[in-house]
């Protein structure tokens, strides 16, 4: 009882260490007492149930006060310590009352509120939030999962005996739920019923909250997937830092717009910029950015993964990886048809999957495509001829089969017909190079006699004349089964040789090897 007693305890006589008449938590150096046993009494009965409360309250607090100091048998100044401790407790709820009403200030009836609760000196202040309230955590993987054993909360009633409601009741737990509708998300729409006396079951909110928690998680996939994907006009954020790059280096000098939202590209127009040492830019250019959400392309893997310039790779690599290698594709084929002189777009620079060219047009007009030009009969007559002329060149100089020849694909600029998109051409020896020639062949026969251009050869004659092979079947079923034949051949040759052949022979002498 004396350890308690601030009076009782102190030192009967002297003056003490001289820290103890400086320190203001010190004993008094007045050792009379001056107060009645009873009061005596009470006082310290007071003060052991204070101990008691605070010992509740920071039991680590004293132990760690034992230091070189304050030793346990400084009974009074542990003591002073306790004074001090809640004082400093009482100082803290103050604080912490304060910091409420200003929260309460500022958020006022507003739906979005800000809140001090991380400046709080006393945590947490409103403990007696129960264990069995509705808990999201608890019931994330589970919404109808039983309710926790209820405990009886302290003063969580009211009325009494068979009146006696506990924060428990139905009523008052529906409507809790109701209000806490307001806490889902912002897009999430829970109507106005939150003004009505709503009463929601745990059953109902705890399903409504999984409902708002996954919708919240699923916008935000959502957004995540918009992001990084090529979006049906604009780019993603990387190839939008590929572009301004490109802006920024002087290499163009503005991107001016979109010219074509395809399936598996976006087209840009752009001005260019400044020469440099290695490079000269031409004044007007195209942007192809090849799209890199990875759908479309999964029905082009024909075209490329037995493609042998591009098999090792193919295999090793992600499939946004792959995509580059489309525009990688297309960069060399460019070049090569470049090299041969056949009017295409010339490569400026290839930067991951975006692929910039000349723009064949002028003035930001693109040229059209063959498609959508009407030509004079003697401007068709040469069209076709330079097509004719042309394929017979990407076969046999380049090494290429177009495999998407088309009036879509040949614009009319400068008199003349330009090649563009060749991003799937092949060479002739690809397991189904020939069967793709045959298509080509096909699209532009039938375009051209469409078109009435009388010497148009149909498509097997067309075949032939830019092969070089002869195949004589009259029919169409029968000459695409003598192609499949050769492309077989070819194949076998691969198996047993390990090697292709450099191309194929006419007649049915034997194929010439690339020994
Ligand atoms: P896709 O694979 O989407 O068909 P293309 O290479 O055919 O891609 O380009 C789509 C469109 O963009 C073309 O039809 C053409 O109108 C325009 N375009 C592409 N390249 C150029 C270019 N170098 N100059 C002018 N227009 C171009
Ligand atoms: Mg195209």
């Amino acid at each position: 009882m004396d350890s308690v007693g601030v009076a009782a305890a102190a030192p009967e006589a002297g003056p003490g260490p001289a820290w103890q008449s400086k320190c203001p938590w010190g004993a008094p150096s007045t050792t009379s007492i001056s107060c009645s046993l009873a009061d005596v009494m009470s006082e310290q009965l007071a003060k052991e149930l204070q101990l008691e409360e605070e010992n509740a309250a920071f039991p680590e607090v004293v132990a760690a006060a034992e230091g070189p100091f304050i030793t346990g048998e400084n009974i009074d100044t542990s003591s002073d310590l306790m004074l001090a401790q809640m004082l400093q407790m009482e100082f803290d709820r103050e604080y912490d009352a304060q910091l409420r009403r200003e929260e309460k200030k500022i958020n006022g009836d507003s739906k979005v509120s800000i809140s001090f609760e991380n400046y709080r000196k006393v945590h947490p202040y409103d403990s007696d939030s129960s264990e069995d309230e509705v808990d999201w955590q608890d019931t994330r993987h589970d919404p109808y999962r039983a309710d926790k054993p209820t405990t009886t909360p302290r003063r969580g009633f009211i009325g009494k005996g068979k009146d006696i409601t506990t924060k428990h009741d139905e009523v008052v737990c529906g409507r809790k739920n109701t209000a806490r509708m307001e806490n889902f998300a912002p897009e999430f729409q829970v109507g106005d019923g939150i003004g009505m006396d709503l009463k929601l079951s745990n059953q109902v909110f705890n399903a409504l909250k999984q409902h708002a928690y996954s919708e919240e998680r699923r916008s935000a996939r959502l957004h995540e997937k918009k992001e990084h994907s090529t979006a049906e006009k604009a780019v993603d954020p990387k190839t939008r830092l590929l572009l301004y790059k490109m802006v920024n280096s002087g290499m163009l000098e503005t991107i001016t717009g979109c010219i074509s939202t395809g399936k598996e590209s976006v087209v840009f127009h752009a001005y260019g910029g400044n020469a440099t040492e290695d490079k000269v830019i031409p004044p007007e250019c195209a942007i192809k950015v090849f799209k890199t959400t990875l759908n479309e392309f999964k029905n082009r893997d024909k075209y490329i993964k037995d493609d042998y310039r591009f098999k090792d790779r193919f295999s090793k690599l992600n499939p946004r990886k792959i995509i580059r290698m489309w525009a990688e594709k297309e960069m060399h084929n460019l070049t090569r048809m470049q090299d041969a002189g056949i009017p295409c777009p010339q490569v400026v620079i290839l930067k991951k999957h975006v692929l910039v060219m000349s723009f064949i047009g002028q003035d930001q007009v693109p040229a059209p495509k063959l498609k959508d030009v009407t030509l004079s009969s003697e401007d068709m007559k040469k069209a076709y001829y330079q097509i004719l002329n042309m394929m017979q060149q990407l076969y046999r100089e380049c090494n290429l089969v177009h495999a998407d020849l088309s009036e879509y694909n040949m614009l009319w600029h400068d008199g003349k017909v330009w090649l563009i998109d060749v991003s799937q051409s092949v060479e002739p020896t690809h397991p189904h190079g020939l069967e793709f020639l045959f298509r080509d062949c096909r699209n532009v026969s039938q375009f051209f006699q469409k078109g009435g251009v009388a010497e148009a050869l149909n498509e097997r004659e067309l075949f032939n004349a830019v092969s070089g092979l002869n195949i004589t079947a009259d029919n169409e079923v029968d000459f695409q089964a003598e192609i499949e034949a050769l492309e077989k051949m070819n194949e076998d040759h691969v198996q047993n040789h390990g090697k292709k052949l450099s191309t194929f022979s006419s007649d049915g002498d034997p194929p010439i090897y690339d020994e």
